[in-house]
């Protein structure tokens, strides 16, 4: 069911439309229906993610308050700062993330709170909510709709992007500017964003009222956290490298996750039609066929990264608790090959970053076509 914010952004831009669906979504929901039914469980407002909440923000106060307040020396800040850094992704990829897409709580109020963390991290959670949730969900791999396979001319992530001689070097020095997304995200994205009120090719309304105070008031907290106070404690020497360290471990540790689902040479990078407009595929087999999972048996990734290694089971089901994911993919993954779906896993993390990797370096090199792109699946990743 499109939202009103889907309906904002769709009735302003040309956008592709899929083709009707062909019984796998519905058996799909039927199945997933079936399972929570049979199981009791809830799809939101789970004890553990509860609990999980109140470990991640106790671990990123536990790690801002020692720094900002304790440590003295460079050995003692720079682990803080890493850890904090890798503890805001942490938000971002449960709390924010779940609340953002209604996932965490059947209460609109909570999931927005939740989803209101992302701006005491820097981020607004008003841009992300149609940056990520609509435009990315509803298209992601369509070049030139999915914004987030749009890293303008630092690199060439989709077949279909032009390709300029830097890219050669891509598969190298992407993984250093990962690091600064949080950075450029903070400082520039969502200004631009609300300025130009337009994602890629999708214009979007301009935040009002409160949304526009939540958008303000969270940029202000966020600066007043990141630099006012320990700027008051400290000299500006050792304030901001350790932000560039927080910030450094935060992207690059975000980045990673969301790379390895969609830009991988197991991920289909699908256009319309150009007479038509239309996709070939309906909807739900484009969710699965343009996303990858990987290290499904890692439980401790899968705990801190918000169960985002299971991207296909997140984009299918995004209103549904990342806890549920892992009980749920092999349910997804034979629905998947009963109706002929692609269905990709890499093994590991490291058979996920090596994919990206080679990705990377293949949408780069001068020989790099379509054709190549579209080759056939390696079978040693799945
Ligand atoms: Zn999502």
């Amino acid at each position: 069911m499109m939202n009103n914010s889907q309906r904002q952004l769709m009735t302003t831009c040309t956008t592709p439309k899929f083709a009707t669906s062909d019984g796998f979504q519905q058996e799909l929901r039927r199945r997933v229906e079936s399972f929570f039914e049979n199981t009791g469980r809830s799809e939101r407002d789970c004890p553990s993610m509860y609990l999980k909440t109140v470990l991640i923000l106790g671990w990123v106060a536990t790690s801002y308050l020692a720094l900002v307040f304790f440590a003295e020396t460079w050995w003692q800040a720079l682990p803080l700062a890493t850890s904090l850094g890798v503890a805001m992704a942490a938000v971002g990829f449960n709390i924010q993330h779940d609340g953002s897409h209604q996932a965490y709580s059947s209460c609109g109020w909570v999931n927005k709170l939740m989803a209101m963390s992302l701006d005491l991290l820097g981020g607004s959670s008003y841009v992300w909510a149609r940056k990520h949730n609509v435009v990315h969900h509803t298209f992601a791999n369509i070049t030139g709709h999915d914004d987030d396979i749009d890293i303008g001319f630092f690199g060439r992530l989709s077949p279909y992007q032009p390709r300029m001689a830097i890219h050669r070097l891509q598969h190298y020095y992407l993984w250093v500017l990962y690091g600064f997304l949080p950075i450029k995200w903070q400082l520039y994205d969502d200004f631009r964003d609300v300025a130009t009120a337009q994602i890629g090719e999708h214009r979007f309304p301009r935040p009002r009222r409160g949304d526009l105070v939540t958008f303000v008031g969270g940029k202000l907290a966020f600066f007043l956290f990141a630099f006012v106070v320990p700027l008051c404690l400290h000299p500006p020497w050792f304030v901001l490298p350790l932000y560039l360290v927080a910030s450094i471990a935060q992207g690059l540790l975000l980045s990673i996750v969301f790379q390895l689902a969609h830009c991988s040479e197991d991920a289909a990078f699908p256009l319309p039609k150009p007479e038509t407009g239309r996709m070939e595929s309906a909807w739900a087999t484009h969710q699965v066929e343009s996303t990858v999972d990987f290290a499904r048996n890692n439980w401790w990734l899968s705990y801190v990264i918000g169960g985002l290694n299971f991207q296909i089971e997140h984009h299918l089901f995004p209103r549904m608790c990342h806890v549920h994911y892992r009980a749920i993919a092999p349910l997804v993954e034979e629905t998947c090959r009963e109706f002929g779906v692609r269905y990709m896993t890499h093994a590991s993390l490291r058979s996920g970053i090596r994919s990206h990797f080679r990705w990377l370096r293949q949408m780069g090199a001068p020989v790099s076509s379509i054709s190549a792109a579209m080759k056939s699946p390696r079978p040693e990743s799945s």
